[in-house]
């Protein structure tokens, strides 16, 4: 692989972020690697269990000490809309630290920035638009007021495959609620986390509103859904986790949000435009090398369609440029980490053994010094074999057939997961009755993974807990206080 001159020639160090002052930890430091190039692109701190206690004492201080939540909420949006701005001014420098560090391409990252700076654009507007309600119709003595308040202390962990988009689908959310946050981006993804913090204080975020300690899961991310002065964790990233998150959120009740894993059914019915599907199929598991909770991994297709749309894939899955995220051709780039691309590689083998015929891929590409997956596509996938039912997070497809469109939602619904569906066709009547049947959280009918901030995301069964972004993406971070007011001459109750 030639050397690419926007390869950094010594990685970029970071410091945490705690009640406005930056800082090294005394765990030591990480040092990341491009999973793209093996070069070493950024050190950050290795976050303690200690880094999360002063953290939380510094966001709880922020939070009881005023200065966030009572602020008129015009002066949190526009605190808001100025990291947005500023987002889009740092943006090249954003993305290229997101591509050096995640694998993905550079022209991905970019738009990845830009949306999120959309996010955090919208969310400054439901700073202001957050409310509460009134009863006036309690009778002539009687006021109801509903009340929304921001729920308190919130500890936010993301995952590495959308760092800084995951992140913005999150935070101007909380911080437009006046929560105020503890912050623990993945290990292998940090960088664009903490260049936000740096953002939000040019911005003029007081002090102590967002705290970031970088680190591994153990102990950062256990000290944080641990933690008994935290109200509050948005998770998002593995099942396994979330539910590990939920157990622990027993200790002090504390609320929990959750986007997890997803096995996303794609439905192509008879009567669909081919063409078009395939197009759409390719990019919904290839997209971002299939690490996205919404991958489209399980094709079910009308069985008097399936051989002109495997060809079709198979075409379009040999056309498509995976190789250096920096190279501007290229649609896909590497896979995380080493265990990630082990892992695939496993459930590919797995997928071979359990009898699913292998058409195209299924082994690591050269050169070696990344971490490169080809793409690959498996037909005859039945129920029982792991890649129909596990969330392989890898640009694997496998493709099954059905004959009735009771079959199509029985099949699509057979799943631990609920997290998202596509749906391909030209038959309104069918789309309708598919999109009804499927049990999923976010759907797409003849088009797949798009979005923006009007959406609400979140997932069905084992896929999630609450929705994020949308009209009420700000609901989530907030409690409903309910007061009656008395005008009238009290009754006594003692008589
Ligand atoms: P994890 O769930 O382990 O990682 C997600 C985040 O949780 C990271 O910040 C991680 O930190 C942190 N974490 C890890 N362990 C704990 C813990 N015990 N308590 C609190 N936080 C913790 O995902 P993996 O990276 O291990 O990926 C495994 C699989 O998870 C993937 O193959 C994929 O199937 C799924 N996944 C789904 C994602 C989604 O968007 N829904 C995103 C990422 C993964 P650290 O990185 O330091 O371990």
């Amino acid at each position: 692989m030639t050397v690419h001159p926007k390869l950094p020639s010594a990685p970029r160090k970071f410091q945490n972020l705690i009640g406005g002052s930056w800082g090294d930890s005394q765990g030591g430091e990480i040092v990341r690697l491009s999973p793209a190039h093996g070069v070493p692109v950024s050190v950050v701190p290795r976050g303690t269990a200690a880094d999360v206690d002063k953290a939380v004492a510094a966001a709880r201080r922020r939070f009881e000490g005023g200065g966030w939540a009572e602020i008129p909420a015009a002066s949190r949006a526009a605190i808001l809309r100025k990291a947005a701005d500023l987002i889009l001014q740092q943006k090249d420098e954003l993305a290229l630290i997101e591509t050096l560090e995640s694998g993905k391409p550079l022209w991905q990252s970019v738009n990845e920035v830009t949306g999120a700076a959309d996010l955090w654009y919208y969310a400054s507007g439901q700073a202001q638009a957050m409310h509460g309600e009134t009863f006036n119709n309690l009778g002539h003595d009687s006021l109801g007021l509903v009340l929304r308040e921001p729920i308190g202390v919130v500890g936010l962990i993301t995952p590495w495959n959308f760092p800084f988009y995951i992140l913005a689908e999150r935070l101007p959310f909380i911080l437009a609620a006046g929560c105020t946050v503890v912050m623990k981006p993945s290990e292998h993804t940090s960088s664009t986390t903490l260049m936000m913090g740096r953002i939000l204080e040019q911005a003029g975020l007081p002090e102590g509103v967002v705290n970031i300690v970088t680190g591994y899961g153990d102990p950062v991310g256990q000290a944080i859904v641990n933690h008994m002065d935290i109200d509050m964790v948005s998770f998002t990233g593995s099942t396994r986790v979330g539910r590990s998150t939920v157990i622990a959120s027993a200790a002090n009740i504390k609320k929990v949000s959750l986007e997890l894993g997803g096995k996303n059914p794609v439905v192509v019915t008879a009567d669909a435009d081919l063409d078009k599907a395939a197009d759409g199929i390719v990019y919904g598991v290839l997209h971002n090398a299939g690490q996205c909770c919404v991958s489209g991994s399980r094709l079910i297709v009308h069985e008097s369609v399936e051989k002109p749309l495997t060809e079709r894939i198979l075409e379009l899955m040999g056309k498509v440029r995976v190789g250096d995220p920096l190279v501007p051709e290229n649609r896909v780039g590497a896979i995380v980490n080493e265990t990630q691309m082990t892992r695939i590689l496993g459930l590919i083998d797995q997928g071979k053994s359990q009898g699913g015929k292998l058409v195209t891929g299924g082994a690591r590409m050269e050169p070696r010094a990344g971490y490169f997956v080809e793409p690959t596509l498996f037909t005859g996938v039945t129920r029982d074999m792991t890649i129909a039912r596990e969330e392989v997070f890898g640009p694997v497809l496998g493709i099954s057939t059905f004959r009735s469109t009771a079959d199509a939602i029985r099949m699509a619904n057979d799943t631990e997961y609920g997290l998202a569906a596509t749906i391909w066709s030209s038959d309104l009547r069918k789309s309708m009755d598919l999109m009804r049947g499927i049990r999923a959280g976010r759907m797409w009918i003849n088009t797949t993974i798009t979005g923006g901030p009007e959406m609400p995301i979140g997932g069905y069964k084992q896929s999630g807990l609450g929705r994020e972004t949308g009209p009420s993406g700000i609901d989530e971070y907030t409690e409903v206080k309910s007061v009656i007011v008395d005008l009238g001459a009290r009754q006594p109750w003692v008589i």
